[in-house]
């Protein structure tokens, strides 16, 4: 399995997942023209995409997808609560959805797609557990706390890209609403460095040797917290052989193998 992550944070969203065969997007939150830029600049072929998964109807994960759609010949993907909340965005375009079940896997090509349910303010959001037959691949964002579910599937994981939003002290001294704190740090909003990490730790599963830290906030995070609070966490657990990188807004990630 390959995998690519073309932006990651509250200004856009999306991330180049090619396995089993086929190859697609997990949510398209920039514009059309930013997508194909950081897919040419990845190296990979935009017009070798065949699917466009959708977690959740924010627009930092679909602002794209309409022309995007457009442009590519690519299949789109989403719960019915997803798929009729992003249609509410384009008034008069009709999207020729494949609606999938939250926690029933479906297969595009070879590549087994297990869509699984998280706690976040959207109409349904999910995750998604990738398994291409060798290897699995879990993406977690969004999310404003663990569960059982969540941790499952990250334990049964090679690679993880998973939320390390904010740092709670930063988030509560910023300037901003005392309604956005605490929908930010609710249990449907966004999880702390802390709260990612404390679950990472825990629930690693033996095979994961590289974990992505995922939609850090700009204003209230830093890269070197997020990873510090990770690599201390997973060090305690005895787990100094995984690989921990921050993902970036601006910057399209390395090219993952595995
Ligand atoms: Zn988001
Ligand atoms: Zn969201």
């Amino acid at each position: 399995m390959e995998v690519c992550v073309l932006a990651s944070g509250s200004s856009g969203n999306s991330i180049y997942v090619a396995g089993g065969g086929v190859a697609l997007l997990v949510d398209a939150g920039l514009s059309a023209r930013e997508l194909t830029a950081r897919l040419n600049q990845a190296g990979l072929d935009p017009t070798g995409l065949r699917a466009v998964l959708c977690t959740h109807d924010h627009s930092d994960h679909f602002k794209g997808l309409e022309v995007f759609s457009r442009r590519y010949p690519v299949r789109l993907f989403a719960n019915e609560g997803t798929a009729a909340g992003i249609e509410q965005s384009f008034p008069g375009r009709a999207f020729d959805w494949e609606i999938f079940e939250t926690a029933s896997c479906f297969y595009i090509g070879g590549l087994r797609v297990e869509p699984f349910t998280v706690s976040h303010d959207a109409s349904d959001p999910v995750g998604f557990l990738f398994d291409d037959g060798i290897s699995r691949l879990c993406v977690v964002t969004d999310l404003g706390q663990e569960s059982a579910v969540v941790c499952d599937k990250l334990e049964r994981c090679q690679c993880v890209i998973l939320e390390s939003n904010h740092d709670p002290d930063m988030l509560m001294a910023s300037d901003r609403a005392w309604s956005l704190k605490s929908r930010i740090a609710g249990r449907s909003g966004h999880l702390s460095n802390s709260a990612a990490a404390e679950m990472m730790s825990r629930a690693a599963g033996h095979e994961l040797h590289t974990l992505l830290l995922a939609h850090l906030s700009e204003q209230c995070n830093t890269r070197a917290l997020a990873l510090n609070t990770m690599r201390t966490a997973m060090s305690q657990a005895g787990r100094t052989d995984v690989r921990i990188e921050v993902l970036s807004q601006n910057e399209v990630s390395s090219r993952f193998i595995f």
